[in-house]
């Protein structure tokens, strides 16, 4: 395919060497846009974990002290790395996962390459801080406080498939930069790019400092959460499975940081910029075939101008170029699975029978070379209210209900009136009213004017049960360390607590 030559098996990359599983099993990846096989790769055992974590734990005993200078010119290095690799990567991914080459070679990749680069940077920018504490009222004299911050230790961290390169590089980056090792399980639909990226980073992070897992989550993930050898867990994935890394976490006393579900409000003001705002309706569902955890799956239309502006976006819709995701000129390609797809259908029939109607789309391709693979149509449902299951739930596909709205009260009662808090966006050209807006919805991302933006340095991360603590920015970094403090007597004299009797 292509021209990529992908191994015939993969193994678990454990202490800086590939292996295959402690008792040999294998699972079989292949690609959803023509169920072509593309690998085999290892179903890694209790033992194997084990290892994993052993090898992480043995690694950290030195990589906790490598000179923050040294440690950041790793980071750039890796970088290099995957912007000299950035075709093969892209390529991978696209293969393994279906999304279009377009959005690997302009998104995933250069992306995960930028957030090393970014955290190369916020490393060398770390300072700690001392506090002068002059007279306290304990001990009379003065004092200095030194504040400083220190690896956690040995992080298990577990990605899914959405964008298995990129996620990768959102919790490998912060990882190294902080003094960490980790145990890293990829979703078993999508192993190859980061094990195509452990095979190209062999020489330059140091064994053990970072190891792969791969197997379905029901096992080898769940030995993963069920070993006491880790520090602190780090997820993104479905909201179902996040819970039980938290109870995971819970009892083991150690903290976890969790990025999950989404029902997004994309709201479109009367004054929205025209030609940019239907873009961004589109960017917002399609982009990823709809499988973003932020997506703008509902979107709200001010009453003046529903009619027209989803009668244009209708045509938008109808006009996307689906197909194979290796062909530049496709502007969306697959699905995950036959999985997902069963879960999106079921999704717009139940939407239907709730009274919405299918204003385009709404089903998989029945005929042709697409009807092979994991495709479904560009889709919006109409005559939807907010309060429906479909305009509620997650369906992680090119699905979004859109709903009409009067005044912006009105909208922002209905953003909000959701379990979700992840992303968002307001269309307008009233700055004033866009950021009264942003403000006023309850999640921990609102794009002006654009959606979907995800650049480093810029936080990203759920209010409500999309999740716990901030991503893509420096602020994680304080989640992978913790805070030391050394307390120094500056006076001579003894506090007279206990004077001398004899
Ligand atoms: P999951 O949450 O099941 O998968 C995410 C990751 O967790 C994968 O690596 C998976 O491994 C792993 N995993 C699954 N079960 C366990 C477990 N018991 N212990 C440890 N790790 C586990 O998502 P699904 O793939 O099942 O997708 C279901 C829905 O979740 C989607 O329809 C979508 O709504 C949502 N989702 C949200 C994402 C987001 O970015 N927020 C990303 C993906 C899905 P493996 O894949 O190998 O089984």
């Amino acid at each position: 395919m292509g021209n990529v030559t992908l191994k015939e098996t993969y193994g678990l990359y454990i202490n800086g060497e590939f292996r295959p599983a402690s008792d040999g099993a294998t699972f079989e990846t292949k690609s959803p846009f023509n169920g072509q096989h593309l690998s085999y790769c290892a179903q890694a055992t209790r033992e194997d974990v084990d290892d994993a974590v052993n090898a992480a734990n043995e690694a950290f005993k030195t990589w906790k002290n490598v000179p923050v200078k040294d440690r950041a010119k790793l980071l750039n290095k890796i970088a290099d790395v995957i912007e000299e690799n950035a075709e093969l990567l892209a390529a991978i991914e696209s293969m393994d996962n279906g999304k279009p080459i377009r959005e690997t070679m302009a998104a995933d990749i250069p992306l995960s390459a930028e957030h090393f680069r970014y955290f190369a940077g916020c490393l060398l920018a770390e300072e700690g801080s001392a506090q002068f504490i002059s007279g306290s009222s304990v001990f009379g004299g003065d004092a200095l406080s030194l504040i400083t911050r220190e690896p956690i230790g040995v992080v298990g961290q577990i990605v899914p498939w959405n964008f298995p390169f990129l996620m990768g590089a959102w919790k490998l980056a912060p990882v190294l930069a902080a003094g960490c090792c980790t145990v890293f399980k990829t979703s078993s639909d999508t192993p190859l790019s980061i094990l195509t990226f452990a095979e190209l980073t062999k020489d330059i992070i140091p064994a053990g400092v970072f190891n792969v897992i791969t197997g379905a989550g029901s096992k080898s993930g769940q030995y993963m959460l069920e070993h006491p050898g880790f520090r602190k867990l780090a997820f993104t994935g479905s909201t179902e499975v996040g819970i039980n890394i938290a109870k995971a976490a819970a009892e083991k006393l150690i903290p976890a940081t969790l990025e999950l579900g989404g029902k997004s409000a994309n709201i479109f003001f009367e004054d929205c910029n025209w030609e940019k705002a239907l873009e961004g309706i589109q960017v917002g569902i399609l982009f990823n075939q709809g499988q973003v955890c932020c997506a703008g799956s509902r979107i709200f239309v001010q009453d003046t101008i529903y009619d027209k502006f989803v009668e244009e976006a209708v045509k938008r819709f109808n006009t996307v170029t689906v197909g194979n995701p290796l062909d530049p000129n496709t502007q969306m390609g697959s699905q995950i699975n036959e999985r997902q797809v069963a879960k999106i259908e079921s999704m717009v029939k139940m939407g239907v029978e709730e009274g919405a109607h299918i204003a385009c789309g709404g089903s998989r391709y029945e005929e042709g070379e697409l009807a092979k693979g994991a495709f479904f149509k560009p889709t919006l449902l109409t005559n939807v209210t907010n309060d429906m299951r479909i305009a509620q739930e997650e369906i992680f596909g090119p699905v979004a209900v859109v709903i009409k709205f009067h005044d912006e009260q009105e909208v922002i009662d209905m953003a909000n009136d959701s379990e979700y808090g992840l992303g968002g966006g307001v269309w307008t050209q009233d700055i004033n009213r866009a950021i009264r807006v942003a403000r006023s919805v309850e999640t921990g991302r609102m794009w002006v004017n654009n959606y979907n933006n995800i650049p480093e340095g810029a936080p990203f991360g759920g209010y409500k049960t999309s999740g716990i603590g901030r991503e893509t920015h420096k602020e994680i970094l304080n989640h992978y360390t913790q805070m030391k403090n050394i307390f120094i007597d500056l006076s001579e004299a003894p506090l007279g607590l206990y004077p001398k009797k004899f």
